[in-house]
């Protein structure tokens, strides 16, 4: 591929060919190899605002974001300027902090379902937790979770995340038993029909669904409100425990999250990403009366050396308090709506049958005749053409999600010009996709 060649330079290069040698494929996640679209992955230098630089010295529009956390895009000197005082401080105490009284506060009054909430270091923590006290809390085994929605890496939860096969209890990965998955329920998004029909098969047997209230994760997909207030109805109905994974679309779709923005409040939620402001640090949190069965309160365990970690709370502190003193949604929501139609009339007059759909700074455009509902029509995507679409938006300085099945982001320090230049490249390069 000429423009791939052309894209990453030699120093990057090299780095990923060292990188191979000591670290398994070269990174330390998957998703940044590449390994959608094929090739070799810029190494970052610096970042700043809403660009990125790599270690070549090109300069690229960032729609990535560290995927999803920096929504006030890179090195914002507010929380730059907050890690520094608090690393200062000391670096880790293990011990309990005001600071961390701070940012649960923060996430309590902004998240209208979380009511206690407890700090944890990644997305896939908060869901693995949650998970644990759900069941804890209903004496229940078995949960529900959707094929393509992601909520982390946690064994019980690595079923159909994001890849195909809605099989009862399928791991995706080797190394997860059979044992650890049995008790998933997978089911397809937005079948409301699907998900009563389980509710009827497993009466009195489930502890939690989890579900992501809009999918980023087999691209960006909308619930339909049948299926989100099924979702409600059905658990209230049976005494089971309904998760939103805001690991995304916490502080991202409205400030409360896709609860506040879509009106459906679940019992708990699961937080990453933005509440860290770029630091490792996920959140899971509920109802007083679930977590407060959470040990030293109640007898469900879970413990971390570095939860609460005095620079991540810093940080993550920082960013939600300038998310709420300077709300950027409105603008989010006004530049999220300019790029969706720049893409969607780039691709129609390219003659490429595809859908753009969008919630606010959150987007996919799907190389897909029809509307993106589920795991099984996303899968229908042209992965190919999307491949050439990535690499061609590369070429021009614009580095998009490197798979089909991830959402983009921006950031408040995306301009409308910075919009409008994304818009014309892409036409460019729909036109020999
Ligand atoms: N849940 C969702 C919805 C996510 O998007 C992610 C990460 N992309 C996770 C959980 C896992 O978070 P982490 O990578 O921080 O473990």
């Amino acid at each position: 591929n000429s423009k791939t060649e052309r894209a990453i330079g030699p120093l990057s290069t090299a780095a990923f060919a060292r990188a191979q040698k000591l670290i398994p494929g070269g990174v330390n996640s998957p998703a940044r190899a590449f390994g959608g679209v094929g090739g070799t992955p810029l190494f970052i230098d610096h970042a700043r605002g809403p660009h990125l630089f790599d270690i070549d010295g090109h300069r690229y529009l960032d729609y990535i974001g560290s995927w999803g956390p920096m929504i006030l895009g890179h090195a914002h000197p507010e929380v730059i300027e907050a890690i520094h005082q608090a690393a200062a401080r000391g670096t880790s105490y293990g011990a309990p902090t005001e600071a961390e009284s701070e940012l649960a506060e923060q996430i309590i009054e902004a998240v209208p379902s979380v009511q206690r909430v407890r700090l944890v270091n990644s997305g896939t923590e908060a869901t693995m937790s949650a998970i644990r006290v759900a069941r804890g809390v209903t004496g229940r085994d078995k949960i529900i979770k959707f094929a393509g929605n992601y909520h982390g890496h946690a064994d019980s939860l690595l079923v159909s995340a994001g890849s195909s096969a809605a099989t009862l209890g399928v791991p995706d990965s080797p190394g997860v038993t059979q044992g650890a998955t049995q008790d998933t329920i997978v089911l397809a998004y937005n079948d409301v029909q699907g998900l009563t029909e389980a509710f009827n098969q497993y009466d009195g047997q489930i502890a939690a669904v989890i579900l992501e209230p809009v999918v980023g994760n087999m691209g960006c997909v909308i619930p339909t409100k049948e299926f989100l207030a099924a979702a409600r109805s059905l658990t209230e109905k049976a005494g089971t425990i309904l998760i939103f994974d805001e690991v995304m679309t916490g502080f991202r779709v409205a400030f409360g999250g896709a609860q506040q923005r879509l009106g459906v409040t679940p019992d708990m939620t699961t937080l990453g990403k933005i509440v860290g402001g770029g630091m490792p640090l996920g959140a899971y949190g509920g109802r007083q009366s679930i977590m407060d069965q959470v040990l030293p309160a109640g007898k469900i365990f879970q413990a971390g050396t570095l939860s609460g970690n005095p620079v991540a709370v810093a940080a993550g502190s920082a960013t939600l308090r300038i998310l709420k003193e300077d709300s950027p949604y409105e603008y989010l929501e006004r530049l999220g709506d300019r790029l969706a139609k720049g893409l969607d009339a780039a691709a129609t007059d390219a003659g490429l049958p595809h859908q753009v759909q969008q919630v606010g700074s959150m987007m996919t455009l799907f190389f897909n005749p029809n509307p993106v509902n589920n795991w099984d029509d996303a899968d229908r995507s042209d992965r190919e053409r999307f491949g050439r679409y990535f690499w061609g938006m590369i070429g021009k300085g614009i580095y998009m999600p490197c798979s089909q099945f991830e959402a983009l982001f921006f950031s408040r320090t995306h301009t409308e010009s910075m919009i409008d230049e994304t818009i014309d490249a892409a036409k460019e390069v729909l036109k020999s996709c």
